[in-house]
């Protein structure tokens, strides 16, 4: 991993040090990588005696809220909530955190306080194409499971943990196995050696595995699992050139009181049909539908999400969005955008 030298830790200490408002960013729609990072460095920046706070776009999934403690909660600012709180709190930064997004434009609403914010910045991200020109200093490692994954190898480096996992404590070593827990899939994609040194590391400093997996994989309501019935039964549709897709409207969504984390994983569950390809999940939000690309071994989620979706993300799991009315007039007409571009790409990757 090039970008943890000395040099880069050495620069990431001092930045800490000297900063004396620091503000911790990730994603929008944050999903497990996204609030386990963040709330792992929270918790490593009050071992160093800083307060932080935590500014994102969305509201984080209840099933997440195992990591969040009453002390912590309290310095979480969410834009949708209290937007003059969150962009003030980037303002006021001195130090701004990014962690799990590769630009500015995947904070949503954030975007904008990025870019005006004086605060200096750093990078810690596992996605490809990073915007390292926006950064005062910048991890940026593709070949790791997960943002969390990075921010381990990073933590271990620093002066006060010196590559004694049992330094991090328990909150913090908890978000971090969490965030590689849910970017793998819990191991089944995405796993690298470090990824499995990591893993064994934390379980060895008594990170309870067990308790983790009970809390993100088995507290749903039992709408979940009939929602997921139901579109893998009547709405998923596979196309003859083997793209499973599924159009998730907000009437469905409604039907089954499908809360945000609710859909997590049913992307990939097409993939286990031998013929599929490569996996779409579209669900309709309020001014946009909202992409999720899965794909197989030699079929590029990234450059589909790149080309056709406003997105990007890895090469086999990446998402983006289609605007309305710039792509589609509305979520009827997704399907056959979703069978016409997915057409056009892979006969072009075939062909390469
Ligand atoms: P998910 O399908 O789980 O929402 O996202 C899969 C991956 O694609 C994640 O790594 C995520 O960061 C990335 N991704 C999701 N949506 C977007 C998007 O709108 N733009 C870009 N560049 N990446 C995205
Ligand atoms: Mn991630």
């Amino acid at each position: 991993m090039k970008d943890i030298n000395s040099g880069n830790i050495h620069m990431l200490e001092s930045m800490i040090l000297n900063a004396e408002n620091i503000c911790i960013v990730t994603h929008m729609k944050p999903d497990g990588d996204a609030m386990g990072s963040s709330t792992a460095l929270y918790h490593y920046l009050m071992k160093l005696g800083k307060t932080s706070k935590i500014v994102i776009n969305d509201p984080y999934p209840s099933y997440l809220s195992f990591l969040i403690s009453e002390d912590l909660g309290r310095n979480i600012i969410t834009y949708e909530s209290q937007p003059s709180h969150a962009t003030d709190a980037i303002s006021g930064s001195d130090l701004i955190i990014c962690l799990d997004f590769n630009a500015f434009h995947r904070t949503d609403r954030l975007e904008e306080a990025l870019y005006q914010s004086t605060g200096r910045k750093i990078l810690i991200d596992h996605h490809l194409n990073p915007a390292r020109e926006l950064f005062d200093l910048s991890f940026s490692e593709i070949e790791v499971s997960s943002a969390s994954e990075l921010l381990y190898h990073i933590l271990m480096e620093t002066s006060v943990i010196n590559k004694d996992t049992a330094r991090l404590g328990n909150e913090c070593a908890q978000a971090l196995m969490t965030g590689m827990t849910t970017d793998t899939n819990n191991f089944a994609n995405s796993v690298f050696p470090s990824t499995l040194h990591m893993a064994s590391d934390l379980l060895a400093a008594g990170t309870d595995r067990d308790y983790i997996l009970n809390r993100i994989y088995n507290q749903y309501g039992e709408n979940r699992l009939r929602l997921m019935g139901h579109m893998m039964k009547d709405l998923m549709k596979i196309t003859s050139d083997g793209v499973a897709y599924i159009m998730l409207d907000k009437q469905t969504q409604e039907a089954y009181s499908t809360a945000e984390g609710d859909t997590e994983g049913f992307v990939n569950m097409p993939l286990s049909i031998a013929e599929v390809r490569m996996s779409i999940l579209a669900k309709e939000d309020t001014d946009r539908i909202r992409i999720s690309i899965r794909s197989k071994r030699g079929t590029s989620a990234n450059m589909c999400a790149r080309r056709f979706f406003n997105g990007g993300g890895h090469e086999n799991a990446a998402g983006g969005r289609l605007l309305i009315p710039d792509n589609v007039n509305g979520i009827d007409e997704v399907g056959d955008y979703i069978e016409r571009t997915t057409h056009i790409f892979l006969n072009d990757e075939d062909n390469k």
